[in-house]
């Protein structure tokens, strides 16, 4: 088999490495149409991009059918980050191969003077990241001057990291002659403007949409009580069992707490953000690669570039900044064909920012509820019975400790030990305070979970809560707001205990609890200091004074009189706000509810949107 189009040796390369077709973009680049321009290509993570600027750069490097000694480098591929450099050096390495190809990777972190001592031996094809570069462009070390192909991949995140005055300076200090082909996942302004400042005619290819890369990735939206993050990763994990698993959080603290709480719980997890030296970084990966571990948490910066085959599952723990991270995250999943899943923890007061994201990216996902432990020993079941069910050849040996057993025990024993052995070795599920929406009882009413109210208790006569002060959520029964996961939420967030929590009415989009007088001004602190800048915790919870409390009707017991009679329910409560019984309010996806994020339980699948 061969390549048409493509030079012997490096189509000998593609056939040696198992390739049997060339991915869009790389057809797209090795098109007669594209020899020998400057190439201003858009194609998404995980569709072969690296392979394609190697196979476009070949009518400038190969003669005679190899590289040719060269004192000063041929071709510079600059990216953004070490990880990337250093997996765009291993596929160069073996594309270029056979053609005798010498290759110097220049990337922070490692030893600059190693580097230094290969630039000097000679070296036909750089890889590195802007700002070693441009140091050893600035020292001497590295010499451009007889560049005849310049390549800068991912050039978007370069810009967005702040790469611009490097790129711009190692660029100037290249031949006006070369090539230069500019990749990137997206082609916002700044891209176009350097594209016009450095390109000359450029063919521009866009690949976006047909690349498997991006097909092959399922995306699910998972709904969840902002209590219930960590359980929902759990369950996930547990339930998808995937070879190997990257989870996203926002910010390095929080990559630190997740990792530490799935290692304590049993995982094998590596983490990978800003705080990690360069050594421990490849140590996580090795890890992950040789499959020590099997979940990686990071930041979205550490992650960039990690290209894991058999990763196919990515959740994002937080939700990304925008829908360009989004596919940036979830396209370390899904590569060259592989199938992968998606996950977006959602917690209830996102889910319009997450639908709207989705939407602006043209993303179809599944808006399902997380996994319960039941759900996941269901799964371990089938698993297990698939395993154990297995026809295997057996060893002697096994063999006669089967036939010891057996005479010592009956087989139902036996068997039942196995089980329990087996499942000894996994991080049990955790049951999750809320699975969204309660089902109905035989009678078609809510499940008691469903009330909009705190279950009153002890005759509503609490000591303290006689005089007690009101505060606003800014969640009600349009984000499932449930007094099961408003309590825990309510107590981590104000360093109170469930007892010191009155009554909480639950309104179409907002929620008032009372806090007694006594302790308000703590709790009101304490608020403040669990908030972040916007007043919100990281699902996106505010929690704010409200003077005039709920103008809305408390919920009426079966009695037919008000449920919340006590002398507090009245305290700071609007003129007329006490009028009507359970009037208005409904249940969540009823009439003049949100009934397009009325998720499915897990694995029901459903189309993102009724259309
Ligand atoms: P990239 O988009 O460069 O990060 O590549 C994603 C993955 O696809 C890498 O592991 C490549 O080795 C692999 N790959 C690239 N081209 C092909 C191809 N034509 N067939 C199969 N796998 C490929």
């Amino acid at each position: 088999m061969t390549f048409e189009n493509l030079v012997p040796v490096l189509s000998d390369a593609l056939v040696a490495r198992g390739y049997e077709a060339l991915t869009p973009v790389q057809t797209h680049v090795t098109e007669t149409e594209a020899k020998g321009r400057d190439l201003l290509v858009s194609a998404q993570t995980g569709s072969g991009k690296t392979v394609a600027f190697g196979l476009a750069m070949a009518d400038e490097l190969i003669e005679d059918g190899r590289l040719p000694f060269a004192t000063s480098p041929l071709a510079l591929i600059i990216a953004p980050t070490r990880e990337l450099a250093l997996q765009v050096s291993r596929e160069l390495a073996w594309l270029y191969g056979k053609a005798g190809v010498r290759i110097a990777t220049c990337v922070g972190g490692m030893d600059a003077s190693k580097e230094r001592r290969a630039l000097n031996q000679g070296v036909q094809i750089v890889v590195g990241t802007p700002g070693r570069l441009r140091d050893h462009l600035e020292r001497g070390a590295l010499d451009l001057t007889a560049l005849r192909v310049a390549v800068l991949d991912e050039a978007d995140e370069m810009l967005d990291m702040g790469f611009r005055d490097d790129l711009e300076e190692i660029l100037d200090a290249t031949p006006e002659t070369r090539r230069t082909l500019l990749f990137s996942a997206t082609l916002p302004k700044p891209i176009v403007q350097l594209a016009k400042r450095y390109q000359r005619d450029a063919l521009r290819i866009s690949t976006v949409g047909e690349d498997r890369g991006h097909g092959d990735i399922a995306y699910q939206a998972v709904t969840v009580a902002p209590a219930d993050i960590e359980g929902a990763v759990i369950n996930l994990l547990r339930l998808h069992e995937a070879e190997t698993a990257m989870l996203f959080c926002a910010t390095r603290d929080n990559v630190r707490r997740l990792h530490a709480s799935l290692v304590e719980r049993g995982f094998a997890a590596v983490a990978l953000s800003g705080e990690h030296s360069q050594n421990e970084r490849n140590h996580a990966l090795q890890a992950l690669r040789d499959r020590r571990a099997r979940v990686c948490v990071a930041t979205d910066v550490a992650a960039r570039g990690i290209d894991l085959p058999t990763l196919s599952l990515v959740i994002h723990v937080e939700i990304p900044r925008d829908a360009e991270a989004l596919q940036h995250r979830s396209g370390r999943t899904g590569r060259a064909g592989k199938k992968g899943t998606a996950v977006i923890i959602v917690p209830y007061p996102r889910r319009r920012r997450v639908d709207g994201m989705l939407r602006g990216a043209r993303i179809e996902a599944e808006w399902m509820d997380a996994p319960t432990a039941a759900d996941v020993r269901a799964r371990d079941q089938e698993r297990l019975m698939e395993k154990l069910l297995t026809p295997q050849e057996h060893e002697p040996e096994d063999l006669e400790l089967a036939q010891r057993l057996m005479a010592e025990r009956s087989p139902e024993d036996i068997a039942a030990s196995l089980v329990r052995s087996h499942r000894a070795l996994m991080p049990p599920p955790e049951d999750l305070i809320d699975n969204g929406p309660r089902g109905r009882d035989a009678a078609g009413r809510p499940e008691r979970g469903e009330r909009f109210e705190r279950p009153e208790r002890g005759g509503d006569r609490r000591e303290g809560f006689e005089d007690a002060v009101w505060f606003r959520l800014n969640i009600g029964r349009h984000q499932n707001a449930d007094p099961r996961w408003i309590l825990p939420l309510l107590c981590r967030r104000g360093h109170v205990s469930k007892n010191e929590i009155g009554a909480i009415r639950i309104g179409p989009k907002e929620t008032m609890f009372n806090i007694p007088r006594a302790i308000a001004d703590r709790f009101a602190e304490a608020v403040v200091r669990t908030a972040n800048q916007d007043g919100e915790d990281d699902s996106g919870v505010a929690i704010t004074p409200a003077p005039d409390g709920p103008t809305y009707p408390p919920r009426r017991d079966k009695s037919g009189s008000a449920g919340d009679r006590s002398p507090r329910a009245t305290l700071g409560r609007a003129p007329g706000g006490d009028r009507a019984g359970p009037r208005g309010v409904r249940a969540p996806g009823g009439p003049g509810g949100n009934d397009r994020y009325k998720p499915k339980p897990y694995g029901q699948r459903s189309p993102r949107r009724p259309k």
